[in-house]
Formats: C-alpha cells, structure tokens, sequence
C-alpha cells in the first residue's frame, strides 16, 4: 500500500493544561518535518518533552502570547532540554525579566529564581511563523499586557486556529489591571485583528475552553 500522501496527514495538536492556573500549552507539529512549535510553557515541562519524544520532534520555536509567570515558567527548562529557539514581544521583556516579582505578587512561590534564558528574537505584528508546513502570523494585541500577541494559522483546523493568550476567552476577556494592563486597547485588540477573522475560525485561549470567533463575536459580555 502506498505511504499517505503528505497533504493528508494532519498536524499535531495537542493542549496541556499547566501549573496552578492551568495555562493552555499548546505542541503543534508538522507531522511529515517532525518539526514543532510550543506556545505557552507555563509549567509542567517533564509533560511536554515526553509528548515532543513521543512524536519525535524538533522544536523549532518556543512562542509566548505574553510573558505573564504563568505562561513562561517553563520556558527556560524547555529551551535547555529542547534547544528551541525563544520568541516573544519585545513590550513584554520587563515582565520576562521580573518572574521573581510575579511570583511574589501571584502568590507562587519560586523554587528557583534564575535569570531567564535570553530571548533570541522579538515578535512583531505581521511575521510569519513557520515549521515544516505549518504556517502562521504574528497579530500584536496590546491590552492584557503591552506585548500580548495572538497566533492564527489560517490552515489548521477547517477555518484557522487562532491562539489569542490571556486577551480572549470563551465568554470573557483578560484582566488588565495587571502590570502595563489597559482595558480600552485590550478591547480595541480584540475587534480589529481578532473579530476581523471568519466566524468558523477555532480559538484556543490562554485558559479554558475552546471557542470559535463567531460565538464570541455574538455572545461575548465584553464584546456585545
Ligand atoms: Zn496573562
Ligand atoms: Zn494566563
């Protein structure tokens, strides 16, 4: 029988809920290129590596909606285990650089507080996201904080997958009285790169459920 073709195999998504907020981590990988992207390593990165051995992949990059504790606690121990190249949004580096300070303010205490590995590139608004065929854009989204980005993989799933972080949720949006927070730009975010995409799109928040851009863009409280 002959191979499946390559445009048949579907990509590797997989959703880890980590840590004591149970931020979405999210492994997506090109099947056919073994190689992966990890958004969000909150915690719990023992989890991640055995799911990335599992497949056998190549992390690629590390990406970060933003740099609140919760989404990058892991982040420096993935990087050394996987060699992944680290991005976020340069808005974002003083939050980065202050785990030990959210984690005083969130009430998590830190086992160890050691410099943050270096991010090796800064996310800007429009750039592609690439990995085997995986294929993506960067949407800046100030608000939640002031380097808040959104993922959107216009290819994946039926209509796109979006990755928005902590900026929007089913049925709510992100606090932003938080460091830098600012809830009219948050809004502002929101409606011109998120509520532009097609109803269908699939949204995979920072937490929580899933959701799709046409249920929130109908039923969202903040958005209505
Ligand atoms: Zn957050
Ligand atoms: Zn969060």
């Amino acid at each position: 029988m002959a191979p499946p073709s390559r445009c048949l195999m579907k990509p590797i998504l997989e959703i880890f809920p980590v840590g004591a907020f149970q931020c979405n981590c999210i492994l997506l990988a090109d099947p056919v290129s073994k190689e992966a992207i990890v958004i969000d390593p909150g915690d719990e990165v023992e989890r991640i590596v055995e799911r990335i051995q599992h497949h056998g992949l190549k992390v690629k990059s590390i990406l970060h909606t933003h740099t609140h504790l919760d989404h990058i606690g892991g982040t420096t121990e993935l990087q050394k285990q996987t060699d992944g190249r680290v991005l976020l949004h340069k808005e974002d580096l003083f939050l980065y650089e202050s785990m030990a300070m959210q984690g005083m303010f969130l009430g998590i205490p830190l086992s160890e507080i050691d410099k943050p590995v270096p991010p090796d590139e800064y996310l800007k608004d429009g750039q592609e996201i690439k990995a085997g065929s995986l294929l993506g854009t960067v949407l800046h989204t100030p608000g939640h904080t002031p380097g808040s980005c959104g993922f959107f993989f216009p290819k994946l799933q039926e209509a796109g997958l979006l990755i928005p972080g902590d900026t929007l949720f089913a049925g709510s949006i992100g606090r932003t009285d938080l460091w830098k927070g600012d809830y009219h730009q948050e809004i502002d975010s929101i409606r011109k790169k998120y509520l532009t995409l097609p109803d269908e799109v699939v949204v995979i928040p920072g937490h929580g459920p899933q959701t799709q851009i046409g249920r929130e863009r109908r039923q969202n409280p903040f958005l209505t």
